[in-house]
């Protein structure tokens, strides 16, 4: 029986590890779909605190891990596929390959960002393809980039980035943003920003080195085709919370993320800590999810004491 089981090993699920293991609670890790998170398909990560010449997304990720495992966490390879609550308040988690019982657990699987699913994609993303302006926005100065999307998060990132590129296309599907009214009026009466309406994009075109050199995109409503010049594409079409494995053991919003108890990481699961970005769509930054995965590690150890 483990004290506390952390699902994911993305920053929120490295810091609970770091402080559940210096709290002598032996954590016992399972790695999730992609060990590391997020960050580990993104290059320079400039704004993580207490690195002012910069880190790279995986190096970030490694040592976090080393310094988890200094505390004594240790890492499985596995997926959970279900968790459930037992009478006595304990939890059962399965994965593919096997079973762990534990006193408390701690959710930080992430989110994944919804990618449209065309060819080389894997490939270029980090390479002129990401989905986070905020972590890969400054590389692109003086250069003209797009944004896909037509939501809050597209219309934030579109605003964002005319702070570095020469010009920002905004390629939405349809002919109306989806975007709260504030967000859509500050993007259509920023100069820098061009919206492309009716558009959808259909190729990627890396130049020789693999980057990101053009886009295809198809006009939906006059079945037209062209080529835009763009050194970045930002896809900003929403993010899916891994959530779905928990069933019925959390509070969801309309868009999966785990709602959790006031300001805390509690969820209505007594015993069951979420952190990071499966219960955040807000704030989505690195150094948030961390934080959250401090709070959450610190909630569980409390638990641990009362039970
Ligand atoms: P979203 O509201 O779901 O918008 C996704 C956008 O991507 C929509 O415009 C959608 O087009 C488009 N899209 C989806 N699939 C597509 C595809 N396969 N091809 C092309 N376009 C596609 O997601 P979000 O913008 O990430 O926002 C998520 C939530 O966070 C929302 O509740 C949002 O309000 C909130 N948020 C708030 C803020 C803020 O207040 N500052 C900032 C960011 C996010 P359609 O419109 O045609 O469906």
């Amino acid at each position: 029986m483990e004290q506390v089981i952390i699902i994911g090993t993305g920053c929120a699920g490295f810091t609970s590890a770091i402080y559940t293991g210096r709290a002598n609670l032996k954590p016992l890790i399972l790695a999730g779909t992609q060990p590391g998170g997020q960050l580990t398909t993104t290059t320079e990560v400039e704004n993580f605190p207490g690195f002012p010449e910069g880190i790279t997304g995986p190096e970030l990720m490694s040592r976090m891990q080393q310094q988890a495992e200094k505390f004594g966490a240790r890492i499985l390879y596995e997926v959970v596929e279900s968790i459930e609550h037992r009478k006595d308040g304990t939890f059962l988690l399965k994965t593919g390959s096997a079973e762990h019982e534990a006193k408390s657990v701690i959710v930080a699987t992430g989110a994944a960002p919804r990618h449209l699913g065309l060819d080389g994609e894997k490939e270029l993303i980090g390479h002129g393809l990401t989905s986070c302006a905020t972590c890969d926005g400054a590389f692109y100065r003086d250069v003209p980039v797009c944004v896909i999307g037509g939501g809050d998060s597209a219309c934030e990132e579109a605003d964002f980035l005319t702070r570095f590129a020469s010009k920002v296309y905004l390629i939405h599907r349809r002919d109306e943003l989806r975007a709260s009214k504030i967000m859509a009026k500050r993007v259509l009466e920023n100069e820098k920003i061009e919206v492309v309406w009716d558009s959808v994009v259909t190729r990627y075109l890396p130049d020789d080195q693999g980057e990101m050199r053009a886009v295809i995109l198809h006009n939906v409503k006059n079945d037209s085709e062209r080529e835009l010049k763009v050194k970045c594409v930002f896809v900003a079409i929403g993010h899916i919370p891994n959530s779905e494995f928990l069933g019925d053991l959390v509070e969801r919003d309309e868009n999966g993320y785990i709602l959790r108890e006031g300001n805390r990481t509690a969820t209505k699961t007594t015993g069951l800590f979420a952190a990071g970005d499966v219960a955040d769509h807000y704030y989505r930054q690195a150094v948030s999810a961390a934080g959250q995965g401090c709070a959450a590690a610190l909630e569980a150890e409390r638990h641990l004491a009362e039970i």
